[in-house]
């Protein structure tokens, strides 16, 4: 009986039972502790920031960045469109309205151009969008520099969305310093993970402590239970941040392993170019770094003697191989049919004709055997 391939599934090391069972053994069983405290270190000297909030989610990180910006009812954001649904359903959670933008074709993140007409667009109708979140998606980064500089001139604050993007950089800066705020993601699929977790990042450190204080209810500094605030339960628990610290440990192995897994898949999809076919893959622009967190390609069934996304991912399918097609685009979202849109179809197009291949770090000599031959028998 043949076993599943995924997408991408946890890669554990050696370290992450120790700091589990150091948690047990010193009864350190809560939403604080030693592995919360040193987590976040690990997570902010990683990445660059001075500070980082260890929480339950990557949600929960991007809900507490709205609610700290004091974004509320009515209030407009701007989101990339192209992106996983957890970075647009927080700015449902406060009341407020995404606006959504298209991507670009370099990098598949948000547009500068449409995020510059959306802004300029909102700001006649006097409604200037409260906080921007562009994202890394498959862990390449966005095109950082425009669009700080567009948030900047228009002072409005900007969200990083790093959750697929832990250890991507732009000229040598880590992915989720570049924003107000970052945010990471350690669900069970990510590059690293924790079982289900996120972060908090940021140079500012009210933003950090409010965080943290915002995420364990709101407790005002008392000896009874005293509340001026509306508070969450988004804490990190102690237990599951020593997956995190076990889990840093090894995070350049997984990063150079997806990044090897990468240029295996182009090796393969390139000798098949040479054969007639059109296969395409996003390079890195000049000075960008991706994690590679999942290689993805695009077929368009036109160049491809009719080959399309849906045609490989069964075949892959029938053999117990997962590949799943893009993010379908927010404002393709029944959800989110009624929101705004800037853009084109670049997303759109993205999601029709592309498919992320499976990316994991723990893919063994047997398991590439299994992709390969799937592959080539769909492009013979
Ligand atoms: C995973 C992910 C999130 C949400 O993180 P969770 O920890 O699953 O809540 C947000 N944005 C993007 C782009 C993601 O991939």
């Amino acid at each position: 009986m043949k076993s599943k391939i995924y997408l991408s599934s946890p890669h554990l090391g050696d370290k992450e039972l120790e700091y589990v069972h150091e948690a047990f053994r010193s009864n350190w069983v809560a939403p604080l502790g030693p592995n919360v405290d040193g987590f976040e270190h690990d997570l902010a000297e990683y990445t660059g920031v001075r500070y980082a909030a260890a929480l339950s989610s990557g949600t929960a990180a991007i809900h507490l960045a709205l609610v700290m910006l004091g974004v509320g009812r009515g209030d407009v954001v701007i989101c990339q469109s192209f992106t996983f649904s957890g970075t647009a359903n927080p700015i449902a959670y406060v009341g407020a309205h995404p606006v959504f933008i298209d991507s670009e074709s370099e990098t598949w993140n948000m547009c500068p151009d449409h995020l510059q007409e959306a802004i300029t667009d909102l700001e006649k109708k006097g409604n200037r969008p409260k906080a921007i979140i562009p994202v890394h998606l498959y862990g390449m980064p966005a095109k950082m520099d425009r669009i700080l500089e567009i948030a900047r001139q228009f002072e409005i604050p900007v969200i990083e969305d790093a959750a697929e993007a832990l250890g991507s950089s732009i000229q040598g800066r880590k992915c989720g310093s570049f924003g107000d705020i970052g945010i990471l993601s350690f669900n069970g699929n990510k590059i690293i993970t924790t079982s289900g977790g996120g972060a908090l990042l940021s140079d500012n450190k009210d933003f950090v402590v409010k965080a943290r204080f915002l995420a364990t209810q709101a407790r005002e500094p008392a000896p009874h239970y005293e509340h001026k605030e509306i508070g969450y339960n988004y804490r990190m628990s102690n237990v599951v941040a020593g997956i995190g610290r076990g889990q840093m440990q090894v995070l350049e192995d997984r990063i150079w392993q997806r990044r090897k897994n990468f240029e295996r898949y182009k090796e393969i999809f390139s000798e098949i170019n040479n054969r007639g076919y059109c296969i395409k893959w996003l390079d890195e622009p000049e000075g960008f770094f991706s994690n590679r967190w999942l290689t993805t390609v695009i077929l368009d069934p036109m160049k491809n003697n009719g080959i399309n996304r849906e045609k490989l991912r069964l075949a892959f399918e029938s053999e117990m191989i997962e590949s799943r097609p893009l993010w379908k685009p927010m404002h393709l979202q029944p959800v989110f049919a009624k929101e705004l849109y800037y853009g084109e179809k670049i997303s759109e197009q993205l999601f029709v004709q592309g498919l992320c291949l499976p990316s994991g770090s723990n893919l063994t000599d047997d398991d590439w055997k299994r992709i390969e031959d799937v592959i080539y028998k769909v492009f013979a």
